[in-house]
C-alpha cells in the first residue's frame, strides 16, 4: 500500500510521520498532545516528538486509527533515540 501524500519536512526523525495530505483537523493533537504539533499557520499538523514510552505509542496508534485523511504513517523503522 502506498502512503497517502509525501512526508512533511517538519516531522521529527523516526518512524511516525504526517504527510502533506493532512487537512489540519487537529484530531491527532487531541489524542496525542505530547507527540503532535501544528504548523505556524495551523494548516497542518506533524509529528513533533516520536513516542518515548508504550503509552505515547498507544496514543499515536489511536490517532492513526482516527485520522480522517489517513495521513499519519509508520514506516516500520526503529524509532531514533
Ligand atoms: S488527524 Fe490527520 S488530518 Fe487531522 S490534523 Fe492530524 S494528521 Fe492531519
Amino acid at each position: 500500500m502506498s502512503p497517502t501524500g509525501k512526508r512533511l519536512e517538519d516531522n521529527a526523525a523516526g518512524k511516525y510521520y504526517v504527510t502533506d495530505a493532512c487537512d489540519g483537523c487537529g484530531i491527532c493533537f487531541s489524542y496525542a498532545i505530547q507527540n503532535f504539533m501544528y504548523s505556524s499557520d495551523s494548516s497542518y499538523y506533524f509529528v513533533y516528538q516520536q513516542p518515548s514510552d508504550p503509552s505515547e505509542e498507544a496514543d499515536i496508534r489511536k490517532a492513526i486509527e482516527l485520522c480522517p485523511m489517513n495521513c499519519i504513517r509508520d514506516d516500520g523503522e526503529e524509532v531514533a533515540h
